[in-house]
């Protein structure tokens, strides 16, 4: 029997590649850089199957090329690349990857909460370009406190809860915004949920934690810097255009808020001409916030099941449509 066939838009792991091997055809896209919208068009014409990174742009367009698609996988959880109502009117199903990678985010944006407030980046980059001349001063590299302070998380989800995880042990209040309030977290974690407003008036770290969407755009913009603290930090390890970019760049050259922690920036790649790139108030890495070895294997292993559940028919390990499920008879 024909086995089905389907497209990897990227190098994956051998071992990942040897699941897939065992139930599919597949077609490698063995470039770093992505397929362009045309050449992915030409990849999926006779595919059913697709795992994507989040560089792949799966619209209307791309799926009119692809008429015997049934399952898009994504490897991650956002989804914001993929047309989740379009692929769901054409009873395709679309999974991705909560649960795996949300602990090895929240390391990144711990990392990058520390980095920020302690200066911990700036001081690497100061010694390694050989300033480091007098060994103490008790007036320099003053940074701001982690502990016993307040961080504010924004959408508290699977990853703003293994920040709360993260912060107590840092001896910190934790106040949350997320849409749908969380009683029971609130309870089992002595959280307190605080309007948006409030919020950024009161954390000294505010955490983005929010999904990427039309009402999250520019979540944070220039009137929401001007509510937060002179002395805060703002960490976005969600996706880039949760912030405003430009009102970013005022308020730290401004001094409105203290500093930044990105793992995500928009557009990504940063420009090397952006702004940005000339503060030191800023620390930015390259959304590498899943990027650990066991974490990227795990996710692997769940993109190929649910790949593998989607053509065979099966509940996939975690879908976006399941109201698809019905309709497909699963
Ligand atoms: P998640 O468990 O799906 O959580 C997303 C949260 O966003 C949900 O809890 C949801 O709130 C909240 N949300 C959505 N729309 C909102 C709105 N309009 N206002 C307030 N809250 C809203 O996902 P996750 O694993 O925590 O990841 C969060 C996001 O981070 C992902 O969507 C992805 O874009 C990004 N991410 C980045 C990396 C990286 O490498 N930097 C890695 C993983 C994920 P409710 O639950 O209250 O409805």
């Amino acid at each position: 029997m024909n086995k089905p066939k389907v497209l990897i838009t990227r190098q994956l792991l051998p071992e990942a590649l040897d699941q897939v091997s065992e139930f599919a055809d597949m077609e490698v896209w063995p470039d770093t850089y992505p397929p362009s919208p045309e050449e992915l068009r030409t990849l999926l014409k006779d595919k059913h199957g697709v795992l994507t990174t989040i560089m792949d742009r799966i619209d209307a367009s791309a799926m009119d090329s692809a008429p015997n698609l049934k399952v898009v996988s994504q490897l991650g959880v956002g989804v914001d690349h993929i047309d989740v109502d379009e692929a769901t009117k054409r009873r395709i199903l679309v999974g991705n990857t909560p649960g795996v990678l949300a602990k090895a985010t929240a390391d990144i944006a711990f990392a990058l909460l520390m980095s920020a407030a302690r200066r911990v980046s700036e001081g690497d980059h100061w010694v390694h370009d050989k300033q480091w001349e007098l060994a103490f001063h008790p007036l320099h590299w003053l940074g701001v406190d982690v502990h016993s302070t307040t961080l504010g998380i924004v959408g508290l989800g699977e990853t703003g809860l293994e920040m709360v995880k993260r912060a107590q042990g840092f001896d910190m209040k934790v106040i949350y915004y997320s849409r749908t309030r969380k009683p029971d977290l609130e309870a089992k974690y002595s959280i307190e949920f605080v309007d948006f407003k409030d919020l950024l008036q009161t954390a000294d770290f505010v955490s983005l934690h929010v999904a990427y969407t039309p009402e999250t755009h520019f979540l944070i913009g220039e009137p929401e810097f001007k509510l937060m603290k002179p002395t805060s930090i703002l960490v976005n390890a969600a996706r880039g255009p949760v912030v405003d970019p430009k009102a970013l760049y005022d308020a730290l050259n401004q001094n409105i808020i203290y500093a930044a922690g990105l793992d995500v920036t928009y557009p990504e790649p940063i420009s090397p001409d952006d702004p940005l790139l000339d503060l030191k108030n800023v620390v930015i890495t390259p959304h590498m916030g899943s990027s650990a070895i066991s974490t990227r294997r795990n996710t692997m292993y769940m993109a190929v099941e649910n790949m593998a559940a989607g053509l065979e028919g099966r509940k996939l390990v975690a879908c976006v449509n399941p109201s698809l499920y019905q309709d497909l008879g699963i």
